[in-house]
């Protein structure tokens, strides 16, 4: 029995029609009415689940000054934007962060297991210029974290930044010509530019459980590991204070399919809660090999390997395959489908067809590995995931199935309803409590919510206009960054622009670039502002709705953050794509109308 390779493809055909009505099945038992609604905000009695366990907070005096730029968030967003800022000389720049560092989803985001899912040599931004080599394939946190400060202390970031501070108003002074800002920790200083690397998964949630605020036994959100509870440390220590105890986790994605496999090996019992499994592909993590390393980093190299798994994972013509991964397998698998149709026969239905087929094999192939993994039959069945590949975050892995293995470890699927109710001893499904000593939140993080509640803060434009009023039927920018309304503010993340999902830091490396390039422009040129025209910003939505939106499974999609919970979302989800013409060609775009220098669509005053 391998765990690292993937079965062969299945023999026996695949019954297309069988396996919608499956999937149609499966979707159905978890579509419920109150969609994001299901979830909790981690206030009042939860507050406390988001305090920060890992650095204390430092007191100091609030800043009234002046900075050239000012970015909020100091994830990779801010990290990439701020060096590309500093390599064009604009050095005066301010990252206000509410973590107790740099790092963003890193920082926080330290229980054991956690690594990155897209390779590091793609998904570590900044490699080259801080002269890093990644010791894996795919890292873990801590050597990401670790990455995160080296670019801050690399580009000189640290002096101005301010952490442990959350932005509470973004206003725009038109006298001025500049942004006032004003945080939690009493500062209000101005800015002439700023930026906003807020992430789309940034706020943690809580699963609307009845009685979940009665549990009296420990609790945490994975987000905020409780180590001096679990024993152990982000590097893999084993969780040693675990040894008498019995664990529950709540929930199944990316995070618990990577800290799962430690609680199982530690605690005395586990329970895992699952409501829907994930598809949990091989992994294949390996070290990478110094001497490789060197022979192949000529200069250039991130920037061919950046380019080389967009074009293969995301609508280009590569031939070559420099990642070869999970993701890069899926689109090659997809791609040669298509490429098997006769030229004459490549519509789109044809080709969405060929689509569904690539799909169902890789899918067969991930379910007839959890047979070959999973002992126990009954559990094996439950761990199968039943709907297409992208309808859910991919989940690659090589101990999380093995975990079910161990005599300790128990699986408590919940068949699509979630758990029934928390008591205060522990956790109820089908009418049976789980008593537990810890019960740990594996429930994700806000996605659908409005920007403004994610944020934090709404955004205040000239003459009064608000970021939420503006959005209110649904994102509206040119290029993923700049909004009407709102000048001298970019926004960093990957939606409207490339939309590249498996792997977003090279979204915010290429919006970083811009940016840079359009603030060294106006400072050259003494220019006070620089916003996108309406007409540019509406042209821009109009190319956007031409998209044919994600390639997933559509409207047979179990629900989950991708799909807003299965609910349609109207228009705010049409909006919530990229350029039509794929990720690799909108990298190219970009970079040409940078070049040109002209900035269409943007006015210079
Ligand atoms: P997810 O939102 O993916 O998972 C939340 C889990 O909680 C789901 O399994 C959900 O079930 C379950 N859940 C919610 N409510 C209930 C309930 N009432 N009863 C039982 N279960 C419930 O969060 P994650 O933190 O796992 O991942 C979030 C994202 O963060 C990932 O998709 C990925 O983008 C990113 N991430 C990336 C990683 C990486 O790159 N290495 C690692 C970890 C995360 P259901 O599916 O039915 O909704």
């Amino acid at each position: 029995m391998s765990s690292t390779v993937s079965p062969a493809a299945p023999a026996k055909p695949i019954d297309r029609e069988a396996l919608r009505r499956k999937y149609r099945e499966e979707r159905d038992k978890r579509l419920r009415a109150d969609g994001n609604a299901q979830y909790l905000q981690m206030a009042g009695h939860f507050a406390r689940y988001l305090d920060d366990p890992y650095t204390p907070v430092a007191p100091r005096e609030p800043r009234t000054d002046h900075v050239t730029f000012a970015f909020v968030g100091g994830g990779f967003a801010g990290l990439v934007t701020a060096a590309r800022l500093v390599e064009a000389g604009v050095r005066d720049v301010r990252i206000v962060e509410k973590g107790g560092d740099f790092g963003g989803t890193w920082y926080w985001n330290r229980y054991p297991g956690a690594q990155c899912d897209t390779a590091s040599m793609v998904y570590m931004p900044l490699l080259e210029e801080t002269g890093h080599r990644p010791t894996e394939k795919y890292a873990h946190a801590p050597e990401i974290l670790a990455h995160c400060r080296r670019i801050g202390a690399h580009f000189g970031l640290y002096d101005n930044a301010l952490f442990h501070t959350e932005v509470e108003d973004l206003s725009w002074d038109e006298a001025r010509a500049c942004w006032l800002v004003r945080t939690n920790r009493g500062d209000a200083f101005t800015a002439q530019f700023i930026g906003l690397g807020t992430g789309p998964l940034h706020v943690p949630k809580l699963p609307g459980i009845p009685g979940i605020d009665s549990f009296t036994g420990h609790a945490f959100h994975t987000s905020r590991w409780d180590y001096a509870y679990t024993g152990g440390d982000p590097f893999g220590a084993p969780l040693d204070r675990l040894a008498d105890k019995r664990v529950g986790i709540i929930g199944t994605g990316a995070t618990a399919v990577q800290c799962v496999p430690h609680l199982a090996r530690s605690a005395r019992a586990l329970y895992v809660f699952q409501r829907t499994p994930s598809s949990v592909d091989v992994r294949a993590n390996a070290p990478i090999d110094p001497a490789w390393f060197s022979g192949m980093a000529t200069p250039g190299w991130q920037q061919r390997w950046l380019e080389n798994f967009t074009a293969n994972q995301a609508g280009g013509t590569a031939t070559e395959d420099l990642v070869q991964d999970g993701w890069t397998d899926l689109s090659r698998r997809i791609r040669q489908r298509i490429l098997t149709l006769p030229r004459d026969q490549r519509t789109r239905d044809n080709m969405l067809a060929a689509f569904e087929d690539a799909d169902h094999e890789k899918m067969e192939e991930i379910r007839s590995r959890v047979d070959a993994i999973v002992e126990d039959p009954a559990t094996a069945q439950k761990l199968k995931a039943w709907y297409r590949q992208l309808c859910k975050r991919p989940c690659f892995h090589d101990s999380y199935l093995q975990a079910f293995n161990l005599p300790g470890t128990h699986l408590v699927d919940t068949d699509g309803r979630g758990v029934e109710r928390i008591t205060p001893a522990g956790v109820v499904v089908a009418g049976v409590e789980y008593p537990l000593d810890c019960l740990i939140y594996a429930s994700g993080f806000e996605v659908g919510t409005e920007y403004r509640r994610r944020a934090g803060f709404d955004l205040i434009g000239r003459n009064g206009l608000r970021l939420s009023q503006h959005w209110k039927d649904g994102m509206r920018t040119k290029h993923g960054i700049h909004v009407h309304g709102f000048p001298n503010a970019f926004f960093v993340q990957p939606t409207q622009g490339a939309n590249l999902i498996s792997n977003v830091p090279h979204n915010l490396t290429e919006s970083g670039r811009t940016i840079a390039t359009m603030v060294r422009h106006a400072l050259d040129h003494a220019f006070r502002e620089i916003e996108v025209t309406q007409k540019a910003e509406e042209e821009w939505v109009k190319l956007l709705l031409t998209s044919v939106g994600r390639m997933t499974g559509g409207a047979d999609c179990t629900p989950g953050y991708y799909n807003n919970e299965g609910q349609d979302a109207g228009l705010a989800a049409r909006l919530a794509v990229g350029y039509p013409a794929g990720a690799s060609a909108y990298f190219k775009y970009i970079d040409e109308w940078r070049r040109s220098g002209r900035f269409e669509g943007l006015t210079f005053r």
